[in-house]
């Protein structure tokens, strides 16, 4: 029997950014684009959007290639040996702005 096309009714929990945590993965995300591929913490990511399901992370956000700015990314939670993460590069998050944006409107004065 053909996989159906929509997508399949989930079991369980989500898999959660708290559980990838616990897990010791890193968030891999990759440019389809242009093939540019980044190591995020996953603590950094919770600071960041909260401990939301991994599946949004690069969906609901719009995340953006920061090299081309294309949205076509993809985005995996694994695990990296210790061997590995001597010579791995972290992008961290650094800090986290606010923009204040006005929005007026004219009224009279009752
Ligand atoms: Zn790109």
């Amino acid at each position: 029997m053909p996989e159906p096309y929509w997508p399949k009714k989930r079991k369980g929990e989500p898999y959660k950014l708290s559980k990838a945590l616990e897990n010791r993965c890193f968030a891999h995300i990759r440019c389809r684009y242009c093939k540019v591929k980044r190591i995020y913490l996953i603590e950094d990511l919770i600071r960041l959007l909260g401990d939301i399901e991994c599946d949004d992370v690069t969906d609901m956000h719009r995340w953006r290639c920061t090299n081309c700015g294309d949205l076509n990314i993809e985005c995996r939670f694994n695990p990296i040996s210790a061997a590995e993460r001597q010579h791995t590069v972290f992008r961290r998050l650094v800090e986290v702005r606010y923009k204040k944006i006005p929005i007026w409107s004219d009224e009279t004065v009752p």
